[in-house]
């Protein structure tokens, strides 16, 4: 499958990895949209949040429980924000499930 997700977690794509389980990876995001902007990715091909089955729910709920675990060491004391992307309207651009996690400063409002 020509995912580049997948191919990060297989390591034939390098990534700055900051953290990983036997589920899931956190990246830095290679474009960065907030001064801490990382990538929390499940292991298992999902396409997005709409595909999800029940077991998967359940390591998509223990990926949100472990950001917060890690928040502090991720320089995200101070607050954060987490979104996953779904489909065109909302710009997904990486077929792969993923959340971003956004912070380091004082964000926008403006979510939209
Ligand atoms: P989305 O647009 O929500 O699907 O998010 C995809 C994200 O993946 C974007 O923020 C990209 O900057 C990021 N991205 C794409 N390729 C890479 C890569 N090789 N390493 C890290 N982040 C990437």
């Amino acid at each position: 499958m020509d995912c580049i997700f997948c191919k990060i977690i297989n390591g034939e794509i390098p990534s700055t990895k900051v953290y990983e389980d036997k589920k899931m990876i956190i990246i830095n995001d290679i474009a960065p949209q907030a001064a801490k902007h990382y990538l929390a990715i499940p292991k298992v091909h999902l396409a997005n949040i709409v595909e999800m089955e029940k077991k998967q729910a359940k390591i998509v709920g223990k990926m949100l429980k472990t950001i917060g675990e890690l928040a502090d060491s991720l320089g995200l004391q101070d607050g954060f924000r987490i979104v996953s992307n779904k489909g065109e309207n909302g710009c997904q651009s990486v077929g792969h499930l993923h959340i971003h996690i956004l912070g380091g400063e004082k964000l926008s409002e403006k979510m939209g």
